[in-house]
Order: structure tokens, then C-alpha cells, then sequence
């Protein structure tokens, strides 16, 4: 099956959150599998690639409002990356050192969209399927189906994944002049609450929507930030899938990042390697229990209230705690206060780290996620697959993939968002910490949790199956 992946972003070239990690990981692991899967991503300036490392594939140019911006789409050349990767660089647009956060990002993801399917029309073979992932390319089902424009692509099978249903990057009908002509009276499709919203249009035009986890998909039929009335009546074509993880990239044995790598027969003198450096790093006492935190710093993430939690339990238990995160400038300063205001008990790196990331998993002996909304979360993963014992607020995937200690599990849960419950959390995971033998024995088992790509990827596979031959399913 032939599949083209439509992204905002992808790791390594492009990352701000989990999705970046899952369209990173998915089209290797489909390939892995006999797939063709291959990803188009806009060419962000902060994509440094010398000539020998891309080459020019199309050109074109595209108007957006009567102007006309020229585009080019290249492809890497690294074959390593286990996919063909195509950056689509629209002039003016695309090539800017962010992947969001532009006031004319409405503009630019449109330009996106609009000349990667410039792209697959030149194309002699076209895809099986067609995947797009969150808003930001949410109109490429519609484009296909209603723009004379894409006539050719307007059978392929088209499946949105929502990551993140908080974003839905949504705009005034006024702007309607980015996107090409389509039949007046469909504007409907594009409408939600009176703005042309890309990420409704997409559930209502993609053929078939996933959600990373069956938790979420439940939880977005109450709360979708205003699309939870339109995720209700299209439950039919939505299913939750769980994310895996790319277990190459995520890997203690191999990882370049760490301080001393380890597997699961050498990991308790390798973490401890791991959290000493970390801790020396910040000023941390290494023999004390460590928790971190690593994440955007946005509401979601319970960040505020993890603040309010950690200064009351701090001021009870010995313990270290190590934050890494960025994002609302609020949240950026009270972590910043915590880590002056308990100097030698809290460290915080303020900015996104990718190093530090794969240090906090491998050092940390807990890891903190009191999210408010986690669509599946992967933190809780990669804290399984380094040996840290994640303690998670029950939503989402959250929920799906972290059982409690008390019940057998792997992880400390609670079930709201809210201080004393973090206390109490934080409370039982330094009661537990002592007990050795019992501590490794969970570490163990968690570095043997297998939450691979394999998995979920043959899922997707089965979904764009049924897509392609519907009359095989009728059977
Ligand atoms: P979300 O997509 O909502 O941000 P996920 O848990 O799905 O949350 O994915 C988060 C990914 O981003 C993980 O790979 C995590 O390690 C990474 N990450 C988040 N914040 C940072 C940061 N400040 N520095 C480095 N990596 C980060």
C-alpha cells in the first residue's frame, strides 16, 4: 500500500510535542512492515541541509489571496531516516525558524497543504491513502473532495488522526480566499461556530478519524473544546489507537544522550550514573529520591497546579525534583521561582532540550504527568522503557497504559488534577521508593512493557485495508 503522511511536524527534522514523535516513527515502522509511506512536512528554516542532503523534486508556485508565493518541494536524500521525507518550502511562508506561533500560521499551513497536493497531482503513482494528522493540514480531505483543482485525488481514502482536539486552528471566513475555489454552496463543510475550522472540516470530510488512545476518543465526545457535538455524531468513523514508540530512538541501550547506557540486567548502577550527572548538573543531591517533569508548560499539563503541589511536599519530604519545559511565560516564571526559591532541591532548565529529555528518563527515579487533558501521552512510555516510575493523572492515554502500584501495576495514579492529590501521589511513590527489591523488580518489568510501533502500526495498516476495499468488510 502506497501512503503519504501530511504533518506539521517530524522528528528529527521538526519537533515541538509528541507529534512530531509519532509521524517520526509511524512511517518507518508501516515500511518495516511492506508499506510505501512517505511524509511531506513544510521546509522550516530550521531544517539545515546542505545541497548533497536534498534534492529539488518539483517546483511551482502557489496564489494565496491574488499573491503568488513560489514553492519547490525537496526530498532528503538520507536514506536512514527509513522513509522518503519531502519538505515542501513555500517563499515567504514556510521558512521560518518556528514550526508555530506566526500570526499568519492559518496562511502558511494552508500553502502547506495546497502545494503538497500540487505535489501528489504531478505525481504518476498515486497513494493508496492519504493520512493527515491535527489541524494544521485538516483541510487536505476537503480540498480533495470539493476543489476542481484536486478532481484527481478525489477518490483516494483520506484519515485524520487528532493528537491534540484543544488546537483546531480556526479563522474568519474573510481569509477564505487561501484556499482554491470549491462550490459556493459547501462552505458549510468548512464552517464551525462561524470560522472556517480545519480541524471540524476534517471530521467531517476525512473518510475515517483516529484518536491516540480509546480513552480519548471517549473523553472527546464530552470535552473537544466546542467539536464534541460533531465527534458524537461522527463516533461511527472514529477510532481510538493507541501511539507506540520508536523503540530505536528510545532505546537506554543505545542512546547517545546518556551518561552510561544500560539494559535490563544493567540498569540500577547505569541509572545511578545517569542521576548523578543530572544531578550534579543542578545541584541535586544524587542519593535523594529524583522526580521530573518534562513538558509544554500549558494548562493541559496541569503544570500550575504541579507547582502549588510540589512547593507543599517539598516543604514535608526529602526529595529533588527536576523540571524541564517551556511555553506560557506565567508558567515559565513560578518554575523558575520554585528552582530559586529551593535552591539544591529543584532544578529546572527553562527552553526545549531534546538531550535533557532522554537524561530526565534515564536519571529520574519517578516522572510527574498531573495532565488535565493527555490525548495518549508518551512521556509515560519512554518513562517505562528507561526504568522511571511515572505518576499520572487518570485521562486519556494516561489511563490506558498506567496501572497503579496498589493494583499490580507499573506507576502511581490519581485521579484528578488537582494539589492534594499530587501530594498524596508524590506521598506513596517516596513510601515505596525505599523498598528496594520491590522498586527494582517494577523497574524491571517496565523496561520489559512492550508499547512498540509494531503494534499500533499494523493497526493503522488494517484501517486503510478497510478504506481501500470496503466490500471486503461487507463480507
Ligand atoms: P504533547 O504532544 O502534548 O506535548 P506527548 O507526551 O505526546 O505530549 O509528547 C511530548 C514529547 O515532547 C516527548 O517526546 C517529550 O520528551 C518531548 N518534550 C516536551 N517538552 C520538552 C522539552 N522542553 N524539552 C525536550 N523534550 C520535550
Amino acid at each position: 500500500m502506497k501512503i503519504v503522511h501530511f504533518s506539521a511536524e517530524c522528528y528529527p527534522f521538526a519537533k515541538a510535542g509528541g507529534l512530531g514523535d509519532v509521524v517520526g516513527a509511524l512511517p518507518k515502522y508501516l515500511n518495516q512492515i511492506g508499506h510505501q509511506t512517505s511524509v511531506l512536512l513544510p521546509y522550516y528554516a530550521r531544517i539545515e541541509l546542505s545541497e548533497n542532503e536534498r534534492s529539488l523534486c518539483f517546483s511551482t508556485s502557489v496564489t494565496l489571496e491574488n499573491n503568488e508565493f513560489t514553492a519547490s518541494v525537496y526530498k532528503v536524500t538520507d536514506e536512514d531516516i527509513g522513509f522518503p521525507l519531502f519538505l515542501v518550502s513555500v517563499e515567504g511562508l514556510t521558512d521560518r525558524p518556528n514550526i508555530y506561533g506566526y500570526e499568519d500560521d492559518a496562511k502558511r499551513f494552508v500553502a502547506f497543504q495546497r502545494v503538497g497536493l500540487q505535489f501528489l497531482m504531478a505525481q504518476d503513482d498515486l497513494p493508496d491513502v492519504v493520512h493527515v494528522h491535527d489541524h494544521h493540514t485538516g483541510l487536505i480531505p476537503f480540498m480533495m473532495t470539493q476543489c476542481p483543482e484536486f478532481e484527481k485525488l478525489k477518490d483516494i481514502p483520506t484519515l485524520l488522526s487528532i493528537h491534540n482536539a484543544q488546537y483546531q486552528g480556526s479563522f474568519p471566513h474573510e481569509w477564505g480566499g487561501l484556499l482554491p475555489e470549491f462550490p459556493e454552496t459547501h462552505v458549510g463543510l468548512l464552517d464551525w461556530d462561524g470560522m472556517i475550522n480545519p480541524l471540524a472540516t476534517a471530521i467531517k470530510t476525512a473518510w475515517r478519524v483516529t484518536t491516540v488512545s480509546p480513552t480519548y476518543m471517549e473523553e472527546l465526545q464530552q470535552h473537544a473544546n466546542g467539536l464534541e457535538g460533531l465527534l458524537s455524531h461522527e463516533a461511527q468513523k472514529c477510532t481510538g489507537i493507541l501511539n507506540g514508540i520508536d523503540t530505536e530512538t528510545w532505546n537506554p541501550k543505545t542512546d547517545p544522550f546518556l551518561e552510561a547506557n544500560y539494559g535490563v540486567s544493567t540498569f540500577a548502577k547505569a541509572r545511578k550514573i545517569n542521576k548523578t550527572k543530572l544531578c550534579n548538573a543542578h545541584n541535586l543531591d544524587p542519593e535523594v529520591p529524583l522526580f521530573g517533569f518534562i513538558g509544554r508548560l500549558v494548562w493541559e499539563k496541569g503544570a500550575d497546579v504541579l507547582v502549588q503541589a510540589l512547593e507543599e511536599a517539598l516543604n514535608k519530604w526529602e526529595f529533588n525534583v527536576i523540571l524541564l519545559g517551556s511555553g506560557d511565560p506565567a508558567l515559565e516564571e513560578r518554575f523558575k521561582n520554585l528552582s530559586e526559591w529551593y535552591q539544591g532541591k529543584v532544578g529546572a532548565y527553562i527552553g526545549y532540550k531534546e538531550s535533557m529529555s532522554h537524561e530526565v528518563y534515564a536519571g529520574a527515579d519517578f516522572l510527574l504527568m498531573p495532565s488535565r487533558v493527555e490525548p495518549c501521552g508518551l512521556n509515560q512510555l519512554y518513562s517505562f522503557r528507561y526504568g522511571c516510575m511515572p505518576i499520572v493523572r487518570k485521562t486519556g492515554g494516561l489511563k490506558d497504559t498506567v496501572v497503579d502500584i496498589n493494583d499490580g501495576g507499573l506507576g502511581v495514579t490519581h485521579e484528578e488534577t488537582e494539589s492534594g492529590q499530587i501530594v498524596s501521589a508524590i506521598e506513596r511513590a517516596l513510601q515505596f521508593f525505599p523498598k528496594q527489591t520491590a522498586f527494582r523488580k517494577k523497574q524491571k518489568e517496565m523496561m520489559q512493557t512492550d508499547h512498540s510501533w509494531e503494534h499500533a502500526a499494523k493497526k493503522y495498516a488494517s484501517l486503510y485495508h478497510e478504506l481501500i476495499k470496503p466490500e471486503s468488510n461487507e463480507q
